[in-house]
């Protein structure tokens, strides 16, 4: 049997970053992934680097710079006779960047002296886990003294819209589309139905969102999900709030979707539909009961404040715990359990995740909304500020959106900063910094920010909040 310090379970953000500091910190680590591309070959990355984070982007550039060819450009005096677009070249260009970035884990796993087991890995009593090969290949079993799980999530599929692949499908599916839907139904008006809805209107597509809830984006600050909910009603996208699916049948030209809305019954016809509807957490094939981990209600595996499981030496993290699905939160899980392993001191602050959207504008927050606020009893100041009083935006022709930053009444302190605009999910990190550091609004706006820019936006919120704002 090969032994390890560490043995972990799945190579996503989470697992794969996991292991490379753990590697670091000179543990002798192994970790163990199943997934297959869609030729079959053993990769590393999950959900993100696969069918997530990356293509996605991928597919939000390149339809963003067709939309500005044909939209924004013509009014920078550039036009270009006859523009089209190659949806065949598109995907290709998106596989290339997930293959790149993949074969770039493996890279560092051999940098890093990880060994890679390529198959399905088994929680087996007194920390062993066994690892199936796919198919009649042979199992193996490896000893661990920290056992490290980070199996993330799947789709939550519902029996009213169940997937085929073909004309019901999910994120993959919706990532792989060889032609332009003529109309695309999405049901679910969530971060993957805003983000994949964006790249295929872009494209031509006639979008139509089917969203349960009443309210536009739930976890967002009101304010800024209101802007953002008619911007993207403006682009075209038919967001229809309060949508209860009742049913779907697939016909030969395409999908029949029938639904509530507002009392009255509906009925949709579609190309496609995508099901985007939220995630589970993942522990089929893992056999968490073997060993005893509890999971919650939700199917996620029960952690402390430091991942670890009921079981000790095993340690849980990213999408398959409780949390914000990101992979930002799901790699800073696998930094601080690794360190933690290692007898360093571990810290992970669930408070100022940020929360990106990537739709055109961007949607970006951090910390409390204003509604939480309110419901907590926290007295509050507000700043605002408009994009379209920004010298940059103006000159860049983008100049939709504000930026909203909520300070303690009493303190000053930053409690939130909510932005909804061009490049929201760079500026963020401006007001992640500043609220790890404690920083007042005061801070924010007494440092000096270079002009032209967009990161003016948060000084001229930060001054706002006290009323002295210099361009509104
Ligand atoms: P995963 O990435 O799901 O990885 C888990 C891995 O474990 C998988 O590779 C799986 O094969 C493997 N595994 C599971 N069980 C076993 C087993 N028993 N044996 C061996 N291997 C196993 N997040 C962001 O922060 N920003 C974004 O822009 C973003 N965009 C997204 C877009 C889409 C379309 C989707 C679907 C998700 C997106 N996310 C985004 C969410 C992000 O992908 C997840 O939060 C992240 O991947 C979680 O990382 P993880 O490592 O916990 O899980
Ligand atoms: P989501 O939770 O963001 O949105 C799902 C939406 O579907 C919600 O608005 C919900 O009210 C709605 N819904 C649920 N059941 C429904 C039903 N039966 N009919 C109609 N609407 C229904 O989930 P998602 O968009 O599937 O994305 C999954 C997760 O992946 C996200 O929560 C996020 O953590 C992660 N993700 C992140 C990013 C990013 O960071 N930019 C991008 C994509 C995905």
């Amino acid at each position: 049997m090969k032994a390890f310090d560490v043995v972990v379970i799945g190579a996503g953000p989470a697992g794969y970053v996991a292991a490379i500091r753990c590697a670091q910190l000179g543990l002798r680590t192994a970790c163990v992934e199943r997934w297959r591309d869609p030729g079959g070959k053993p990769v590393l990355g999950g959900t993100c680097l696969n069918v997530g984070c990356i293509p996605s982007k991928a597919l939000l550039d390149s339809s963003h710079h067709y939309h500005n060819l044909r939209h924004l450009l013509p009014a920078h005096g550039i036009s270009v006779k006859d523009a089209s677009i190659d949806v065949a070249a598109m995907q290709a260009r998106k596989d290339k960047v997930v293959r790149t970035l993949t074969r770039g884990i493996a890279g560092l796993f051999r940098k890093n002296r990880i060994q890679w087991f390529q198959g399905e890995g088994r929680l087996c009593p007194d920390r062993q886990v066994e690892v199936a090969a796919p198919g009649d290949g042979e199992s193996e079993t490896l000893s661990a003294r920290h056992i490290i799980v980070a199996t993330g999530s799947a789709p939550i599929e519902i029996p009213v819209a169940r997937t085929d692949g073909e004309r019901i499908v999910d994120n993959e599916g919706a990532l792989a589309f060889t032609e332009v839907p003529r109309r695309l139904g999405i049901i679910g008006a969530g971060v993957i139905g805003l983000e994949l809805g964006s790249v295929w209107s872009r494209l031509g597509a006639e979008v139509t969102l089917l969203e349960a809830l009443d309210d536009f984006l739930v976890a967002a600050d009101r304010e800024i999900a209101d802007a953002a909910l008619a911007s993207f009603s403006a682009q075209g996208l038919d967001i229809r709030l309060g949508a209860r699916v009742t049913g779907s049948r697939v016909g030969a030209d395409g999908v029949e979707v029938t639904c509530t809305e507002g009392g009255e019954d509906r009925t949709f016809h579609f190309d496609r539909l995508v099901v985007a509807v939220g995630r589970r957490a993942v522990s089929d094939g893992l056999r968490p009961e073997a060993v005893g981990l509890r999971l919650d209600s939700a199917g996620r595996i029960e952690v402390d404040a430091l991942c670890r499981t009921s079981v000790d030496g095993i340690y849980a993290i990213g999408d398959a715990v409780a949390g914000p699905m990101l992979a930002h939160k799901a790699s800073e899980e696998g930094v601080a359990v690794a360190e933690h392993i290692a007898g360093q001191a571990a810290h992970i602050d669930h408070s100022l995740v940020p929360f990106v959207v990537y739709t055109h504008p961007e949607v970006a927050w951090v910390g409390k909304t204003q509604g939480e606020l309110e419901a907590q009893g926290t007295a509050f100041r507000v700043g605002t500020f408009p994009y379209m009083a920004l010298g940059r935006a103006r000159g860049a022709g983008d100049t939709e959106g504000m930026v909203k930053l909520l300070g303690d009444a009493a303190s000053d302190r930053l409690l939130g900063v909510h932005i909804f605009g061009a490049q929201a999910s760079e500026l963020i990190a401006e007001a992640v910094t500043a609220m790890a550091f404690h920083a007042s609004t005061e801070d924010l706006a007494r440092i000096i920010h270079a002009h032209p820019t967009l990161s003016e936006s948060l000084h001229e919120a930060a001054l706002a909040v006290d009323g002295r704002a210099i361009h509104m």
